[in-house]
């Protein structure tokens, strides 16, 4: 059913806007937390800088406007800059009386609390006076804090004046397969959330109020650390809010939901002061009592049963992905994840040496047809494949068959040969305080071995699959790629030595 529009708020006015006060970005950093928002227009000192995964997501994000400007023909664009907003109001509504159906960037000033918004598309409903609102995003489907996005932007553009029929968020359809040009027609889907709008409008009243007076404060708002620095982002003031706090603390052990509460029950953040009325069930148990013991937990059994599940020769894969939110390649869909390097130790048998073998595509074209042909010719015909976190390699292999059948028989019999590596750590047969409650090799790794990730150039895999974007998107150059080059294949490297090195520790506990 369709929740009439909350016309009875506000005498649409056409009043002179009033200061602009708090924007959309503004009011939904202010929903998740009141201090966030102090801190965004008070203390600019403690905005931390933008990192490079961060700058690829504003990258990624660019292009996916532009692409979405495409979708819409004959559009015209408010081009002032983000702090004029009142020169933005103006061009928008130049636009609006020179006749124009689409405005991108439309602005709009809330003539009593001071909201301005910025809507990506505001169009016109064809022969009537009315307007949809249109935002786009660079995710599949419609999330809690879009609808509170869409929200204030209703709120501003309702009480400026304008008549809404549809409030519209426009994200990417994942089953879209690019062939050829992207289509902006195919890549986009419309989703309606007018309903959820119109039904948050008493909330969005008091929400931009109350916000406004957070801006006004002198002294910072008095906000406790909790769930709310998670929910719906990691907050950027953690650096600050969170000095305090042990890198692993409480805050790992309890589901996010019931951390305050728990919290509030405990009156610290120490693991160390978790009573045992509060103490967690399963591995976080094991976790705990090993953090409070400073001991480690063996269980051999399980653990050997394990290893005697394993034939010689040993094959240890990694691989490495990309996930572009805007296809690369024909027959691709958006996040799809598509392979472009592996690194591979192989182990003949107990004694012999170990070999090092690796693929990474170093051309700017689709690496999967290569990555299966070299991947299946050298993982031979017998002996286990192990790898850590077998869902994520066997996943990709399955999409491989799938895609190139010519090698989805050797394909699908690796898949056959994994073993996850993860299992005895995820399952807590072995655990070290050090690994601070996590089971990723990152952490699993300097707990039990003297290797560790923290100095390479690349070191986690958004890292690696950020510089091979750059690489495939033609942003960089051919010294740099060198470089690239070589910091991919010690990181991916380092992935499967450590596969070998925790093994042999397994081996050795046993
Ligand atoms: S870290 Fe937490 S308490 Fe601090 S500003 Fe962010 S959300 Fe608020």
């Amino acid at each position: 059913m369709r929740i009439p529009p909350p016309e009875h708020r506000f005498k649409k006015g056409k009043s002179m806007p009033s200061k602009p006060k708090i924007s959309k970005s503004q009011y939904v950093k202010g929903l998740q937390c009141p201090k966030a928002l102090w801190f965004y227009r008070h203390r600019k000192d403690l905005k931390p800088p933008i990192d490079p995964a961060t700058q690829a997501r504003f990258d990624a994000g660019n292009e996916i406007g532009q692409l979405a400007m495409q979708y819409f023909k004959g559009g015209v664009e408010v081009t002032d800059a983000y702090w004029e907003i009142e020169k933005a109001v103006a061009s928008t509504q130049d636009f609006i009386k020179q006749g124009h159906d689409i405005i991108f960037e439309a602005t709009a000033i809330h003539p009593l609390d001071g909201g301005y918004s910025r809507i990506d598309v505001l169009r016109k409903v064809p022969n009537s006076d009315e307007w949809d609102l249109i935002e786009v995003k660079s995710s599949t489907g419609v999330k809690d804090y879009h609808i509170d996005d869409m929200s204030f932007q209703y709120h501003v553009f309702f009480a400026a004046g304008y008549k809404i029929r549809k409030c519209l968020m426009m994200v990417i359809d994942n089953t879209y397969v690019r062939q050829g040009d992207i289509e902006p027609q195919k890549l986009f889907k419309l989703e309606d959330i007018s309903n959820e709008v119109f039904a948050k409008q008493s909330d969005v009243d008091y929400w931009a109020t109350q916000l406004g007076y957070v801006l006004d404060r002198k002294d910072e708002p008095d906000i406790q650390i909790g769930e709310r620095c998670f929910n719906p982002f990691e907050c950027e003031y953690r650096h600050h809010c969170w000095k305090h706090i042990p890198k692993y603390s409480v805050f790992d052990i309890y589901q996010k939901k019931k951390m305050d509460e728990i919290i509030n029950q405990i009156g610290s953040y120490d693991i160390n002061d978790i009573p045992p009325n509060l103490f967690p069930n399963g591995a976080k148990a094991i976790d705990v009592d090993c953090y409070q013991c400073d001991k480690e937990h063996v269980e051999k059994e399980p653990i050997r049963e394990w290893l005697s599940g394993l034939e010689y020769p040993l094959y240890y894969l990694d691989y490495e992905t990309l996930m572009p939110a805007i296809p690369l390649f024909d027959g691709t869909r958006p996040f799809q994840q598509v392979p472009f390097q592996f690194s591979l130790h192989v182990q003949e048998n107990p004694n012999a040496e170990l070999q090092h073998f690796e693929f990474i595509h170093k051309e700017q074209s689709d690496p999967r047809e290569a990555f299966a042909k070299v991947l299946v010719e050298l993982c031979g015909k017998s002996g286990s494949v192990i790898v850590y976190n077998q869902g994520f390699e066997m996943a990709r292999n399955r999409e491989l068959a799938e895609d190139f059948p010519q090698y989805a028989d050797g394909l699908l019999a690796i898949n056959d040969r994994v073993v996850d590596l993860l299992e005895p750590f995820k399952k807590r047969w072995i655990y070290s305080p050090k690994q601070q409650g996590s089971a990723s090799i990152k952490y699993v790794l300097p707990a039990f071995t003297d290797l560790k990730y923290d100095d390479m150039n690349i070191a986690n895999g958004q890292e690696a699959m950020d510089g091979y974007f750059a690489f495939a998107k033609g942003n960089i150059s051919p010294e740099q790629s060198h470089i690239l080059w070589k910091n991919l294949s010690e990181y991916c490297k380092l992935d499967t030595y450590a596969m070998v090195e925790l093994l042999e520790m397994l081996k050795k506990h046993c």
